[in-house]
Order: structure tokens, then C-alpha cells, then sequence
């Protein structure tokens, strides 16, 4: 399998040298086209001016060629692969090159004509004849014999070739740019994903200490790498909750099992009698255990796939007046004075899973309120939404251990200084049956002063 780097590097490299493929051969096919056009253009002006140039050495009045100059313009010619033949007018050979210099003659038009072979071009010598006049009266006749129907000098050549350098020194230094920029890109892209991988695997394995940094400067990247981070943030949690559900579970089963052990083993091997007393204490104990299975056990209800509440329009009002009169006598008990405010407000809710939630609210604020304190409960209706408060003049909560209580297990340091007796889980249930209404729960207290929890339900239903 190929590494992204490679695989990026190849595709730029393979873009780019067809690219260049197809750019070279347009515009050397085009440049062509249009430069042999050119060359054939030039190459008949050529052949004018060498007739003109030799119209003008026709002496009148001498009636005669300045032959200097037409062996002059004869070499220049020659040299340029123009093999000229002057006629007088009487057709009378004046100068002729292949006369004059025939070895000279046959290695240009052989030249000429290898390096029109050679770049495939289809062609042969051909002559074409001037007729040279002064003055309205023919003087003469000019033959020129050139490659046709264009042919290119040494020069011409060269550009071609230089031409086709420039190409191919760009396609290399484009290609090697396309390597380098493949690479450069491929590592910026491949690096953190390389790292992302790295860090899913750590997280399989259970390490979530790694965590991605963000900054790659290319946005699904670092989305990627957010989202493995809140991945992991959410596998430790759930890690820690199951590590701290274990240890919890088995600690508050080890309590009442020690006592109850340590008790029945004193009483089987006789230190004790089994006194109604002893035998009521552990029966207290048995109880505390039921207790906290039947809460773990409706917790599990709660929280699991298939808890569905059985709504129904309810007043809340007449919920928490039903949740008091249960608690008549514990109240009554601790000389607590109990308040109830409001007006009947309805919402679409469970009547079990609510008087539930106002039981434990109300227990809790009934075990942590100290003897001839008070509770005062009021029902409203706010913003569409069913709002009960519970308050008490209790030991209240610390600012700090507030955010926790709602964990199952959680228990306050005062809570477990006095042994209240609860297992953390009444707040958690509460919680959880609130939500399950589409609802909120928040708690607010002073230490020494008291608590109050509000719980608002909407009126409509979830
Ligand atoms: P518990 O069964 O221990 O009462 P909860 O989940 O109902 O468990 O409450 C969690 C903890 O929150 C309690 O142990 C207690 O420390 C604290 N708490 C709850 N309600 C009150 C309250 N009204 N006043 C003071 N502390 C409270």
C-alpha cells in the first residue's frame, strides 16, 4: 500500500508531466506551423530582393552587367542556398554560380538538403526565373534554383533546438517543483493523520493521554483530530465512571456486610446473645442492603434502552402535597414546619416518576434539616414551564461539592460525618427522571444555611 505522501506526490508529478506532454506538443506543432510559414514568407522576399538588387547592376548607357557587383550579390546568395544563373537579354549566360564555383554549389545544396531530410520534410530543389526590366525594357533574366518550398539556414535550426531545450528544461524544473510540492503537501497532510491513527490506537488500548493539537491550518484535519480528542475525552469518562461505579458498589456493600458479619459471628460462637436488640440491628442492616439493590436496581430501569414514562397530563401541585403527606411523620418527627405555596399547574408527565422525584427531594431535605428547622415548597407556572422549589434551613451544601451530588453514590462530607444513611443515589434517580421529562433540576445552597433545589418541567412534554 502506498504511503499518502507517495501517493499525492505521484498524482501531482503524473498532472503536471501530462500538462506539460500536451502544452509541448501544442505549441511545438503551433510554433511550427507558423514558423515554417514565416520562413517561407522571408524566404520569397529573399528571392525578390535578390532580384531587384540584380536588376540594378544593368548599366544603360553602357549596355552592359557591372559584373562585380552581380558576383557580389551571386556569393551573398550562394551562401544564403540561393543558386542564381544571370541571363542577358538576349539569353546569354552573364554569371552563373554553379560555373563559378561548382564544389561550392553541390556542399550547399547537399547541406541544404540533409537538414531538410533530417527534420522530415518533404521538398526538392527547384528553380524559378525573374524577369529583369529598367525602365519598361527588359534587360535581362534571373534563375534561382532553392530548396522549396521553404528551407531553414543554420540559424533557423538553432532556434528550433533552443526551443526545444527551453521546453524540456522546464518540464524538468517543473517536475522536480511537483516532487517537492508533492512531498511538502503530502507530509503536511499525512503527518496528522499518522498522528490521528496513532492516537485512536493509544485511545483501543486504553491510554488516553494523548491528545491531538490542533493547527494544521487545513479544517477537516483538525476537525478530525477534535473529534478524536472529544472521542477520547468521552471513552476515559465513561472509563472513570465504570472504575468509580465498581469501587463504589463494593463500598457501600462492605459496610453493612461487615457489621452484619462481625455480628452473626459473635452471636454463632457465643460471645453474644441474641438478643432482640442485636437481632434487630442486623435486620437494619439486611435492610440497608435491599435498599441500595432496589435503588441500583432502578437506577439500571432508568437509565437503560427501555425505560419509557407513562405521561399523561398531572398537576404537580397535588404531586408534592401527596410526597408531604407521606413524609407527615418523619416531619412531625424532627418538629420540622412544612409550607406549601402555588396554584395546581399540569403538565404532560409520569404521576409515579414525579411524586418519586418530590419523595426523595423532599426526604433529603427532611434528613439534612436539623430538628425545628423548615421546608418550604412552593409550585408556579414560568414561561410555559411547571416550576416546583424545595427549600430548606438544613446544613446545606458546599460550593464546591454542588456540581457532584447528582452523581450516583456522591455523598457530602457533612452528609457522611452525621450517617445520614443514604447510598448517593436518590439525586441521581431525580436526575435522571427530570431529563427523561425534558426537564432540569438545579440545586442551590449555603453551607449551614440550607438548600434549595428547582425543578422545571415543560408544560407541553418533551
Ligand atoms: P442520599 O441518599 O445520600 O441522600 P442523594 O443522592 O439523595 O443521596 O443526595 C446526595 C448527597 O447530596 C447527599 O448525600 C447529601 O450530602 C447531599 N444533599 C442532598 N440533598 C440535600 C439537602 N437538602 N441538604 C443538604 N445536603 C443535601
Amino acid at each position: 500500500m502506498k504511503t499518502l505522501r507517495k501517493q499525492i506526490s505521484l498524482t501531482i508529478l503524473l498532472t503536471l508531466l501530462i500538462t506539460i506532454a500536451l502544452i509541448g506538443l501544442a505549441s511545438n506543432l503551433l510554433i511550427n506551423r507558423e514558423f515554417e510559414k514565416y520562413i517561407a514568407k522571408t524566404g520569397q522576399e529573399r528571392r525578390d530582393n535578390i532580384a531587384d538588387e540584380l536588376e540594378s547592376q544593368y548599366d544603360e548607357f553602357k549596355r552592359s552587367w557591372k559584373l562585380d557587383y552581380v558576383h557580389a550579390i551571386g556569393m551573398n546568395s550562394l551562401y544564403d542556398g540561393y543558386i542564381i544563373k544571370l541571363y542577358d537579354a538576349d539569353g546569354n549566360m552573364v554569371w552563373d554560380a554553379e560555373n563559378h564555383d561548382m564544389r561550392l554549389c553541390g556542399q550547399i545544396m547537399n547541406d541544404i538538403s540533409a537538414r531538410m531530410k533530417e527534420r522530415g520534410a518533404k521538398g526538392g530543389f527547384v528553380d524559378h526565373t525573374y524577369e529583369l526590366t529598367q525602365n519598361g525594357k527588359k534587360t535581362g533574366s534571373v534563375s534561382i534554383k532553392y530548396y522549396g518550398p521553404f528551407f531553414m539556414n543554420e540559424a533557423d535550426f538553432n532556434f528550433i533546438r533552443v526551443m526545444n531545450i527551453v521546453l524540456l528544461v522546464i518540464g524538468v524544473l517543473s517536475s522536480i517543483c511537483a516532487v517537492v510540492v508533492g512531498c511538502v503537501l503530502g507530509s503536511r497532510i499525512s503527518r496528522p493523520v499518522t498522528k490521528t491513527a496513532y492516537i485512536a490506537k493509544q485511545i483501543s488500548t486504553g491510554n488516553y493521554e494523548l491528545k491531538f493539537e490542533p493547527g494544521t491550518r487545513i479544517k477537516e484535519l483538525d476537525d478530525l483530530g477534535i473529534a478524536i480528542n472529544h472521542l477520547s475525552g468521552a471513552l476515559s469518562e465513561q472509563e472513570r465512571l465504570r472504575k468509580r461505579l465498581t469501587a463504589d458498589v463494593a463500598h457501600e456493600l462492605r459496610t453493612p456486610l461487615t457489621a452484619l458479619g462481625s455480628h452473626l459471628e459473635a452471636m454463632t460462637e457465643g460471645l453474644w446473645d441474641a438478643t432482640p436488640e442485636r437481632l434487630k440491628s442486623c435486620h437494619e442492616e439486611v435492610k440497608r442492603l435491599g435498599t441500595l439493590v432496589a435503588d441500583l436496581e432502578q437506577l439500571a430501569r432508568i437509565e437503560g434502552d427501555s425505560f419509557c414514562l407513562k405521561k399523561g397530563s398531572m398537576d404537580l401541585y397535588s404531586a408534592v402535597c401527596q410526597a408531604a403527606e407521606n413524609m407527615t411523620g418523619e416531619i412531625n418527627k424532627k418538629k420540622l414546619a412544612l409550607s406549601i405555596k402555588g396554584e395546581p399547574v399540569f403538565v404532560d408527565g409520569d404521576k409515579n416518576r414525579m411524586g418519586q422525584v418530590f419523595s426523595n427531594l423532599l426526604s433529603n431535605a427532611v434528613k439534612y434539616t436539623p430538628e425545628g428547622g423548615s421546608i418550604r415548597i412552593s409550585v408556579s407556572d414560568i414561561k410555559g414551564n411547571g416550576v416546583v422549589t424545595i427549600e430548606d434551613t438544613g446544613i446545606g451544601i458546599r460550593k464546591e461539592e454542588l456540581p457532584l451530588i447528582f452523581e450516583r453514590f456522591y455523598r457530602t462530607d457533612q452528609s457522611r460525618n452525621r450517617k445520614t444513611g443514604g447510598a448517593g443515589i436518590g439525586l441521581t434517580i431525580v436526575k435522571s427522571i427530570v431529563e427523561a421529562h425534558g426537564g432540569t433540576i438545579v440545586a442551590e445552597s449555603k453551607e449551614e444555611s440550607g438548600s434549595c433545589f428547582t425543578v422545571s418541567i415543560p408544560k407541553s412534554g418533551s
